[in-house]
């Protein structure tokens, strides 16, 4: 059942891509194909359902940000995280600076750049990148991800708005070990080449609480994976993640590669693959797809018990 309404929402979907745009800001992001969609529900039964462009690579982009504050908590704990980065909504874009400036403000939360790259500079020098990728393959069940060497290079020659963010962070004292190696850090983690299916394996892991569903092992802590779902569900979707709550309702987190992670507690991971992405970043198709599948399916988080 979930198959057929799965193919039937991507299909219906399709459409929607013709109204939004690739990421042009990081070149390489403008050359991907618009018109790609794929979606992939991994449920805790060990059901597996895929649909569309499931296993043509992208780049994780922002969604790293789940994986690199879960890495974080677990490494540095929760305390030094939120010590100097919040956990509210910004309600601005992904890569706003304007109220870093102040002196004692924070970035709100970690799923913006800000948040993100003041994470990964207490992350860094706790784990090497090569680490990281190891345990991204784990999380994401998925063996083959790499480098996109290509993307990383793109992103690192348009880096001048994020390094501009974190000297912004590093002379208010948020960050305070070494900026080009935070921001290397953060770049190569953005530019880990996924599928919709490392996505669906990602969310499944978080659905059941960090742990791997086929070998039994735990990945993360049960506090570390409340956290991160609870920030999902609120800042996960850029400027767009109240409205998403509202008509989706599953805690989820898009990038700009046009991915989106999506975890339906206790029950499945969902990934998404649409690159044309809307005004605020979100991929237009992917939020449609997501949309049928929590009103067929009965996923949203308040969706009334009878039906759960
Ligand atoms: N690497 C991207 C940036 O820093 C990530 C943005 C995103 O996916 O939201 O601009």
């Amino acid at each position: 059942m979930i198959q057929t309404i799965l193919s039937q929402a991507v299909e219906a979907a399709r459409p929607a891509a013709e109204l939004g745009q690739t990421a042009t800001y990081i070149p390489e992001l403008g050359k991907m194909d618009k018109h790609h969609l794929g979606a992939c529900v991994f449920t805790r039964e060990g059901e597996r359902c895929c649909a569309g462009d499931t296993d043509v690579r992208f780049s994780i982009q922002s969604i790293s940000k789940v994986i690199s504050l879960a890495a974080a908590l677990e490494l540095c704990g929760y305390d030094t995280v939120f010590e100097r980065v919040g956990m509210e909504p910004s309600g601005e874009a992904f890569n706003a600076m304007g109220k870093l400036e102040a002196v004692g403000s924070t970035p709100s939360n970690p799923m913006i750049n800000a948040g993100a790259i003041a994470v990964d500079s207490y992350l860094e020098p706790k784990i090497s990148f090569e680490e990281m990728l190891s345990f991204t393959r784990k999380l994401c069940m998925d063996p083959q991800i790499v480098l996109d060497e290509k993307v990383y290079h793109s992103e690192m020659s348009h880096i001048s708005r994020n390094r501009a963010i974190a000297y912004l962070l590093e002379n208010t004292g948020v960050i305070r070990s070494d900026v080009e190696r935070t921001l290397d850090f953060y770049v190569r983690m953005c530019s880990l080449s996924i599928t919709a299916e490392s996505l669906a394996g990602l969310g499944l892991v978080l659905a059941g609480d960090g742990v791997h569903p086929a070998t039994g092992e735990r990945l993360l802590s049960p506090d570390t994976v409340r956290v991160v779902k609870t920030i999902m569900l609120t800042c996960g979707m850029y400027d767009g993640s109240g409205t998403f709550a509202v008509q989706v309702g599953i805690p989820s987190k898009s990038g700009v590669g046009g991915g989106i992670l999506s975890v339906v507690d206790g029950r499945m991971g969902i990934g998404i693959f649409g690159p044309a992405l809307d005004g605020k970043g979100n991929s237009v198709a992917g939020i449609q797809v997501l949309r049928t599948l929590s009103r067929e399916l009965h996923l949203h988080i308040f969706d009334p018990s009878e039906h759960r």
